[in-house]
């Protein structure tokens, strides 16, 4: 069952610039896949306007049956996981976690109980009371992964979020991916130009070039767990 559906979707900016011409590709629920092209393909615009932070010029996005285009971003049901993360440097980890829980007017025993269960999953129990400024950028990227997935976003896109680690960091980061992925039971859409990457994370990679899409196909992953 197809949780994403993207159907005609063409980004024009203000400057005439066309960064995605008329593309279609549907990820199917519970799927790890993978957006992958050179730079300037039209990735990061795809993302942003499954998220609401660009808009679109033609086309539809619907998730889960219902169509998103025109939803604001905070009514989408979907997280996103920048790659320079974008934590909030004046709150500490758990505050960063909490941040977007309590705008839900959720129970406030519920709230801590989902804190407590993702500060566990993503490894952060040390470091609830920290500053992220504190963190190294593996820790820094399990609070924004945590941030979002408290959540539970039916989609979690995740934009090049190992670009700026170094090798053993992003393979360390990588199964931590998988991991989690399987834990939360969750679909991710993870925008990345490393094609070996790519391979090693998807179920389902979508090859971008020149704003179109070249091939959607499922894949199987060559990651060898230790
Ligand atoms: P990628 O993420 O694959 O690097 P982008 O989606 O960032 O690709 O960019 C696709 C194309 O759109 C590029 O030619 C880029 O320069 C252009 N572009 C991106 N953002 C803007 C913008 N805000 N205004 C004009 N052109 C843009
Ligand atoms: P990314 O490929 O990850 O989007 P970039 O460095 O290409 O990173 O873009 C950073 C920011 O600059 C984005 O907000 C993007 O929309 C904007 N941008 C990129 N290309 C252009 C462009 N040609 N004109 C205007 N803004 C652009």
């Amino acid at each position: 069952e197809a949780i994403l559906e993207v159907s005609g979707l063409t980004k024009i900016y203000p400057d005439g610039t066309l960064a995605v011409d008329d593309i279609d590709f549907s990820v199917q629920d519970g799927d790890f896949c993978v957006i992958i092209g050179p730079s300037g393909c039209g990735k990061s615009t795809t993302l942003h306007s499954l998220v609401g932070k660009v808009e679109v010029t033609e086309g539809t996005v619907e998730l889960d049956g219902e169509d998103i285009t025109d939803a604001k971003t905070h009514d989408r049901d979907i997280g996103l996981v920048f790659q320079d993360f974008q934590l909030f440097p004046h709150l500490n980890v758990e505050e960063n976690i909490r941040y977007g829980l309590e705008r839900l007017e959720l129970p406030s025993s519920e709230i801590d109980q989902r804190v407590d269960e993702i500060i566990e999953t993503m490894k952060l129990s040390g470091n609830r009371d920290r500053d992220p400024t504190e963190l190294s950028a593996g820790q820094k990227q399990r609070v924004a992964l945590a941030r979002s997935l408290v959540l539970e976003p039916k989609l979690l896109l995740l934009d090049e979020p190992l670009g700026d680690m170094d090798y053993k960091l992003q393979k360390h980061m990588e199964e931590e991916l998988l991991r989690i992925h399987r834990e939360f039971d969750t679909t991710f859409v993870y925008v990345t130009h490393d094609q070996t990457q790519a391979m090693r994370l998807a179920d389902q990679v979508v090859v971008m070039n020149d704003g179109k899409v070249e091939q959607a196909e499922s894949v199987n992953r060559t990651y060898n767990s230790p």
